[in-house]
């Protein structure tokens, strides 16, 4: 089952899929707003076509990447060249390089050959489970051990789910990302500092994607298995903001898609960010784009795109 059909079925999840053939000039109008910064702003698209005709545009939204559109055709116009930029954006992917957990414990002098080679023979002849968890099964070390070392592997702090808040996170990822991709917000430190937990290893793009879209600085960092699960279960088990989930087949019926959506929301602000295959946008209903809005006041789209 692919990761959107499984979503699909989840409650308080609405999917939408647009046919690639699906033509711009489908787009709905929607009624004016409060008032038209139109007759005083420009139209953030540079191919802007209208001229001064904008004038007459009664609308005041939608905005996004913080710049106003006159026209359905030019926010499609705007997203397409986000989404261009988002794929030439220099990947933040994760480093394959790591030195092996196992060795690295033996060389810290916390498991012993013998041990090591026990639960290598045992993980194999399993055909499943992880190194760290067949040693304490072993008895040859204990969690909290194979948690440093995991924070030793990738260079991170390990983090502690002290004064644990998941109310106050539900909006810092998407439930799908927390879901499928196995990353906990634990907390942010003075409005500014999210930490950010991993179970095994640390997800960088997803870390990245976050940051981009709260402006939070975010410190990634190693969470013991025992305290990740039952944190990340609480934390799905919240009021999520409403999600829309689509998929794409490459990026310009997804530009399409995405611009429909911003189209028929009209929100005050808007923010797209890639993360995997996904983009990510995020729309405010109110014109504070907070970086961690209450779950009523943003709606997301999630789309996967074939080709990213
Ligand atoms: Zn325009």
């Amino acid at each position: 089952m692919s990761l959107l059909k499984h979503w699909s079925n989840q409650p308080s999840v609405n999917v939408e899929a647009v046919p690639s053939s699906a033509l711009a000039s489908d787009f709905g109008s929607t009624p004016n707003r409060l008032f038209r910064p139109s007759l005083i702003g420009q139209c953030a698209n540079q191919g802007c076509r209208s001229g001064w005709l904008h004038l007459f545009r009664k609308r005041s939204t939608p905005v996004f990447q913080g710049g106003w559109t006159c026209s359905p055709e030019c926010t499609e116009a705007r997203v397409q060249w986000a989404l261009g930029r988002e794929r030439r954006a220099p990947a933040h992917e994760i480093h394959p390089h790591r030195i092996p957990l196992g060795l690295l414990m033996l060389e810290q002098g916390w498991i012993t050959r013998r041990q090591l080679h026990d639960a290598l023979q045992a993980q194999r002849a399993a055909g499943s489970g992880r190194l760290g968890d067949w040693l304490v099964r072993q008895r040859a070390t204990d969690e909290a051990t194979v948690t440093r070392a995991l924070g030793l592997q990738w260079s991170c702090p390990v983090l502690a789910n002290e004064a644990y808040d998941p109310v106050a996170l539900t909006s810092v990822v998407p439930r799908l990302f927390l879901d499928a991709f196995g990353a906990l917000p634990l907390r942010i430190a003075a409005g500014k500092l999210l930490y950010l937990g991993f179970e095994q290893c640390l997800d960088p793009v997803l870390a990245f994607a976050v940051g981009s879209m709260t402006g939070l600085r975010v410190e990634s960092g190693i969470v013991c298995s025992s305290q990740f699960r039952p944190a990340l279960d609480r934390l799905l088990g919240e009021k999520f903001p409403e999600a829309q989930l689509a998929e794409a087949v490459s990026e310009v019926p997804a530009a399409h898609l995405l611009a429909r959506s911003i189209e028929r929301f009209q929100p005050m602000n808007s923010k797209m960010v890639r993360m995997h295959n996904f983009m990510w946008l995020r729309m405010w209903r109110s014109r504070e784009a907070d970086s961690v809005p209450s779950s009523d006041s943003v709606v997301d789209v999630l789309c996967s795109i074939g080709a990213l």
